[in-house]
């Protein structure tokens, strides 16, 4: 078996907890990995002066793939979000995010199988915005009165939307490519075309267009984003890969997680041309940090597809099965997927339910 270095960041917030306990599940999979640790995040912030260092982007870049607990951003650091920071500095595009049932997680359905694909790059997230009262908002206000296009209220805050042919048709293709690849039927693209037509319209036009480059392949379908969420709570099973601009990917990504068990078991990654960087879906909670109780699956997961993208087939294969395995038996579950099942008991910490994933995956 080959050796991997891979760049850990451990985050913030449970992300301490939650990052070791995949290292150890990772270890006892069998999969040889040296891990690089770099910082990042608001106790990096404390000792180096800024919650983003080079040398962890640096790190990131030498090993191509990484691993991040989740990261806070602490205000006053020039920084809006680390996040996004790291991944606009590494260009990870996609935001991956498979949505699988887990029996046992306390999930609504038992049929749940997609994978969302969220663009990651642009759209309201972009980080372009004018305060209410800023010069940058009154030349807006101005030129879009002068424009005919409309008219803005002089006391607005503004926040920008752009999407872009490129940035859509990256996104899309990723989408395409990845549904050939995992031998899924259907992409999905959400939108709201009717109302706002030179960037969702857009965003579909483009989608339609990389469609017909998979027709006969890949089916397509569109569907506008409320009329998505009502399908999807009602019946996930319709879908299998679905592909979004990036704020309606965001909502979709924790409202699907919530179907299947919540965000303690939603794995993800951000992947770009060069580089990957694997993440649960789940922020650094910190009403619950520091107690040994958060749920460390979601980051678990998120090491299984780290080791796939790895072609670590076999060791993902077995953490997947472990996982499903303890799950299943139900004996030994966080506080989390104990209240999602409705079954009560004592919740095991998360110390605890990590020590019962490597007992079964030593014994498998
Ligand atoms: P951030 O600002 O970093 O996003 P947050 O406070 O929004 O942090 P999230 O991680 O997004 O926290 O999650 C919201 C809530 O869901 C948390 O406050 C926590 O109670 C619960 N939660 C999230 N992840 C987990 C987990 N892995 N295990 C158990 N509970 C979790
Ligand atoms: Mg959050």
């Amino acid at each position: 078996m080959a050796r991997h270095s891979v760049t850990l960041i451990p985050g913030d917030g449970i992300g301490v907890e939650t990052s070791a306990a995949m290292q150890q599940v990772v270890a006892a999979s069998g999969a040889q990995i040296d891990w690089e640790v770099a910082e990042a995040g608001a106790a990096c912030m404390d000792i180096h002066g800024t919650p983003l260092p080079d040398s962890t982007i640096e790190a990131v870049k030498r090993n191509k793939v990484a691993i991040k607990g989740p990261i806070t951003t602490p205000v006053g650091t020039g920084f809006r979000s680390v996040n996004v920071a790291l991944r606009k500095t590494l260009d990870l595009y996609v935001c991956l995010r498979p949505v699988i049932s887990l029996p046992g997680a306390g999930g609504r359905y038992d049929d749940v199988d997609l994978v969302i694909v969220r663009e990651n790059s642009e759209d309201l997230y972009a980080g372009i915005e004018f305060e209410e009262g800023s010069e940058g908002a009154r030349r807006l206000i101005e030129f879009v009165d002068e424009s005919g296009a409309g008219s803005i209220r002089p006391d607005s805050g503004i926040s920008i939307k752009p999407i872009s042919v490129t940035g859509t048709r990256r996104i899309v293709e990723y989408a395409f490519e990845y549904a050939l690849k995992h031998g899924r039927e259907k992409v999905t693209a959400v939108h709201k075309a009717n109302i706002m037509k030179h960037s969702d319209g857009l965003f579909l036009r483009v989608a339609r267009e990389v469609a017909e480059e998979y027709a006969g392949r890949v089916a397509f379908e569109a569907k506008i984003v409320d009329a998505f969420c009502m399908s999807l709570v009602m019946d996930p099973s319709q879908f299998d890969v679905v592909v979004f601009p990036n704020l309606y990917g965001d909502i979709a990504s924790d409202l699907a997680a919530g179907l299947v068990g919540g965000l303690g078991i939603a794995p993800g990654a951000n992947i770009g041309k060069d580089y990957a960087v694997f993440e649960a879906v789940h922020g650094s909670a910190p009403d619950i940090a520091g107690k040994d109780i958060a749920n460390p699956t979601a980051e678990i997961l998120s090491a299984a597809m780290m080791l796939d993208h790895l072609g670590e087939l076999e060791a993902a294969a077995r953490i997947r099965a472990a996982v499903a395995r303890v799950y299943a038996e139900g004996r030994c579950l966080t506080g989390d997927i104990r209240r999602a099942t409705g079954l009560g008991g004592e919740p095991a910490r998360c110390s605890e339910f990590t020590a019962e994933l490597v007992r079964v995956l030593e014994e498998m």
